[in-house]
C-alpha cells in the first residue's frame, strides 16, 4: 500500500494521523494545506496572493492547486509512493490525480476516509484555533470550512466507492486508537503493506 489518499473534513485529524501513517507505510505526507501556509509564511508571491482566500476557508482554484500538487509528485521521493492529505477536494482534482497516475503508470492504492460528527470537528478546531492561532480556525471560517467540505469534497467519496477504493475509519477517539484503527483497516486489505 504505497499510494494513499487520506480523506475527511477539516479537523478529523488528517495532519496527525496523516504524518504517522506515512511513517508506518514508508511514504511522504504530502499535505496540500501546509504546502499552501508555507507560501504564506514565506512571503512567496503566490503565498501573498493567496493568503486572504485561505484565512476565509475559500478553496484554492483548481488550476493553482493541481499545478502544485503537479510539482509536488514529481519530486523523487514521491516516485515510489505517497500518503496525499487535503487532496482532492473537487472532482477536478480527481481527474488531475488520475491523469498525473495514469501518465506514471500507476494508481491509488487506497482512499482512507475518517469520519467524524461536526460538533466533534467544530469543538477540535476552536480548541486548535487556542493552540496554534491559524488564521482559518475562528469560528465563522470553521464553519464555512465544514460546509464547503460536505457540499464540494464528501460527494467525491462516491467516486472512489465507484472504485471500491474506500476504507472508512471512525476518526473519534485518542490519536493513538485512530492510528491503531488506520493500521488493522490497512492490514486488513493488504495484510503486507506493513512491514
Ligand atoms: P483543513 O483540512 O483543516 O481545512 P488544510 O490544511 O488541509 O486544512 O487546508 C487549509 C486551506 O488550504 C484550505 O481551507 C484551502 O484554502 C487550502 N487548500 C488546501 N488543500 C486544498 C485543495 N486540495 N484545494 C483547494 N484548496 C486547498
Amino acid at each position: 500500500m504505497k499510494r494513499v489518499v487520506l480523506f475527511g473534513p477539516p479537523g478529523v485529524g488528517k495532519g496527525t494521523q496523516g504524518g504517522r501513517l506515512a511513517v508506518a507505510l514508508g511514504v511522504p505526507a504530502i499535505s496540500t494545506g501546509d504546502l499552501f501556509r508555507a507560501h504564506v509564511k514565506n512571503g512567496t508571491e503566490l503565498g501573498t496572493r493567496l493568503s486572504a482566500l485561505i484565512a476565509a476557508g475559500d478553496y484554492v482554484p483548481d488550476s493553482i492547486t493541481n499545478t502544485m500538487l503537479a510539482e509536488r509528485l514529481a519530486e523523487p521521493d514521491a516516485a515510489a509512493g505517497f500518503l496525499l492529505d487535503g487532496y482532492p477536494r473537487t472532482a477536478d482534482q480527481v481527474a488531475e490525480l488520475d491523469r498525473l497516475l495514469a501518465l506514471a503508470g500507476t494508481s491509488l492504492d487506497a482512499v482512507l476516509l475518517l469520519a467524524a460528527d461536526d460538533d466533534v470537528l467544530e469543538e477540535r478546531l476552536l480548541k486548535r484555533a487556542a493552540d496554534q492561532g491559524r488564521a482559518d480556525d475562528t469560528p465563522e471560517v470553521i464553519r464555512h470550512r465544514l460546509a464547503l467540505y460536505h457540499a464540494e469534497t464528501e460527494p467525491l467519496v462516491a467516486l472512489y466507492d465507484a472504485a471500491d477504493l474506500v476504507l472508512r475509519v471512525d476518526g473519534v477517539g485518542t490519536p493513538d486508537q485512530v492510528h491503531e484503527r488506520l493500521i488493522e483497516v490497512i492490514g486488513q486489505k493488504e495484510p503486507s503493506a506493513l512491514s
